[in-house]
């Protein structure tokens, strides 16, 4: 079933992760995920089949086509697990800092390229591309855009569990040779960097905060952290915090 692995793996009492539920709707949205886990590493994760199909890239995306990134194929994710941003406290799985780092919507690209460039594919052909390890896709975030392939690997490295794919960017106007990610160190949720985000009072109080009942805004708790965080700034002198040196 899916979810069941995302669910074994969590104590929903522990952790403000939300909680294992298949979404109704289709839709098409990604997100890109900083995590400071027990290693730095970036979680990529695709909307599709009413769950985020995921992947774990330890150095991150990149917009230069010469960068072929690992990317490990992890347990699916819930939808709402979309814009969770804030801290997975200790002894829990993959506890640690988590920030989003880019939102946006996916497009499937039709396997087969019209006169050298992609085109927009079906539904079927996204299926099909997953299950068959080779998935071509356009991206239209705010750090991410243009066109991405995700390739499974055939040779089985010793020691690995056959989930290992290839993040690779295709070549077109949005490549950028060169590309560092760690220059892009900030939320496009609330700004905030990932220290800020892990020494930050506000995001401790989201742990055992109950997010029901808060009409439409999705993520209550990280509405809430946002605009006391909006407030504390405000009150603040305009002497703003230094960003920690590299
Ligand atoms: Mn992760």
């Amino acid at each position: 079933m899916a979810l069941e692995e995302y669910k074994r793996k969590r104590k929903f009492e522990h952790t403000p992760e939300p909680p294992a539920k298949v979404a109704s709707k289709a839709g098409h949205r990604f997100v890109v995920q900083k995590h400071d886990a027990t290693r730095l590493h970036y979680d990529f994760r695709l909307e599709m089949e009413g769950v985020l199909k995921s992947w774990a890239v330890p150095k991150g995306p990149s917009l230069d086509p010469a960068d072929k990134r690992l990317a490990m194929q992890v347990e699916d994710h819930p939808v709402s697990y979309f814009d969770f941003e804030g801290i997975i406290p200790e002894n829990n799985y993959g506890a640690g800092t988590v920030m989003v780092w880019d939102v946006g919507t996916w497009q499937p690209l039709s396997p087969v390229p019209v006169e050298g460039r992609y085109v927009p594919g079906t539904e079927a052909e996204a299926a099909a591309m997953l299950a068959k390890g080779d998935l071509k896709f356009r991206l239209s975030g705010k750090k991410l855009k243009g066109d991405f392939a995700l390739v499974k690997m055939k040779g089985r490295r010793p020691g690995s569990k056959g989930n290992e794919w290839l993040l690779i960017k295709k070549h077109d106007d949005h490549a950028v040779e060169g590309y560092d990610i760690d220059e892009y160190d900030q939320s496009v949720l609330s700004k905030r960097s990932l220290a800020e985000i892990a020494g930050d009072e506000g995001s401790r109080e989201w742990r055992s905060r109950p997010s029901a009942g808060r009409g439409k805004v999705k993520a209550a708790w990280l509405a809430d952290a946002i605009a006391r965080l909006d407030k504390k700034n405000l009150a603040k002198k305009p002497t703003a915090k230094k960003k920690p040196k590299k």
